[in-house]
């Protein structure tokens, strides 16, 4: 067992099954959580106890390596413990610190556009390999850089001293390497341990999954958790669709729209823009109709490179054009700029070229 991977509500119950009281259980549960959490623990638990924890708990973390990039991103290759690496990454935004977690070791959708993609699937991740991801970048965020790290005189972002606080719950978005609905529970379970308030105290809201549009996991997604939901939509022509996206196969664009429209919540449409693909008025039109009275919003996200040579990204004229004729037809629309071209736009792109596979280096 990994104490990344168990809420305060595990660890008691753990604690129980060995024999402990349930005030005892409650106590080494809350000492457990916070410490892991780097916050101080209002009391401390029997020493038996806390002894047959450690003996039974693991607290380590997976080795990783941290690539900064100049706008102040920092990717991190996670190697876990069967040696396959996952990549997470620290996004720096205006207000705090977002983190991008990975769901499974490569992914089995395909998209044409997606370096996951190619890869196909090894395996899901484990709760705690997901909390893991977290942890060693918020972890990087306290111990190293922050408010040391080299300002970009270039960025237009304001300085970050006085704004976010150092250690506070960064938000968490699951648009790294994987499917996240196809490995809902893990994933779930580890939003379950990242919302613990007793430990990282990630505020519901601010944690966001993003799906290629799994539909019948999105049902499941809205009745078992408040996250938020991202959908990665990108087409609506029917075979540029089928090109970018194997998914369409199997769920049609009216059964994506009907289970976004069963969603309790705002949905994030997610379009990434790709020259003379999806970037035309036709699609940006296609776009407003399809979104006419659903909660949507949209980010837009000019193409990262990929493993399809042949796509490229709109100019940023064409990217602002596009936005204009959503936003002229009342469709809320933002740009992702620059931090996608950093780090990966949508879910997954973020395995690019520049990923440090930690066998190269072995
Ligand atoms: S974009 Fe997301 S769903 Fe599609 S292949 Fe990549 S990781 Fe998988």
């Amino acid at each position: 067992m990994n104490i990344a991977g168990l809420t305060t509500d595990d660890l008691c119950a753990w604690a129980q099954a060995r024999g402990a009281t349930p005030a005892a259980a409650r106590t080494l549960a809350r000492f457990l959580v916070a410490r892991f959490a780097g916050k101080k623990p209002t009391s401390t638990p029997a020493r038996a106890l806390l002894d047959a924890a450690s003996a039974e708990i693991s607290s380590a973390l997976p080795e990783a390596e941290a690539v900064p990039a100049a706008d102040e991103t920092v990717r991190f290759a996670v190697k876990l413990a069967d040696g396959a690496v996952v990549e997470t990454v620290l996004i720096r935004q205006p207000a705090r610190w977002t983190i991008c977690v990975s769901s499974q070791v490569g992914c089995s959708r395909g998209c044409v556009f997606c370096e996951t993609g190619r890869l196909g699937l090894t395996r899901n991740l484990e709760p705690h390999e997901i909390v893991a991801q977290y942890v060693i970048a918020q972890r990087h965020l306290i111990a190293l850089p922050y408010l040391q790290l080299p300002i970009d005189p270039q960025s237009p972002l304001p300085p970050l001293r006085g704004r976010v606080r150092v250690g506070g719950p960064a938000n968490v978005v699951f648009m790294g390497m994987g499917e996240p609905l196809d490995n809902l529970d893990a994933v779930l379970q580890a939003i379950n341990v990242l919302s613990d308030p007793l430990g990282f105290a990630v505020p519901i809201r601010r944690i966001t999954i993003s799906t290629v549009g799994i539909v019948p996991q999105m049902d499941e997604l809205y009745r078992r958790s408040r996250a938020n939901v991202a959908v990665s939509l990108h087409a609506l022509e029917p075979a540029t669709r089928l090109k970018l996206l194997p998914i369409a196969r199997k769920w049609s664009i009216d059964e994506l729209r009907a289970a976004i429209a069963r969603s309790p919540r705002t949905i994030l449409l997610q379009w990434t823009l790709i020259e003379g693909v999806n970037d035309r008025e036709a699609d940006a039109d296609a776009l407003l109709a399809f979104a006419r009275a659903l909660d949507v919003r949209v980010n837009l996200i000019p193409l990262n490179p990929g493993p399809a040579e042949k796509l490229r990204a709109p100019t940023l004229a064409q990217v602002r054009a596009f936005q204009r004729r959503l936003a002229d037809g009342g469709l809320r629309t933002l740009v992702r700029l620059p931090h996608g071209q950093a780090v990966g736009g949508a879910c997954g792109q973020l395995a690019g070229r520049r990923r440090v596979p930690f066998t190269d280096r072995d």
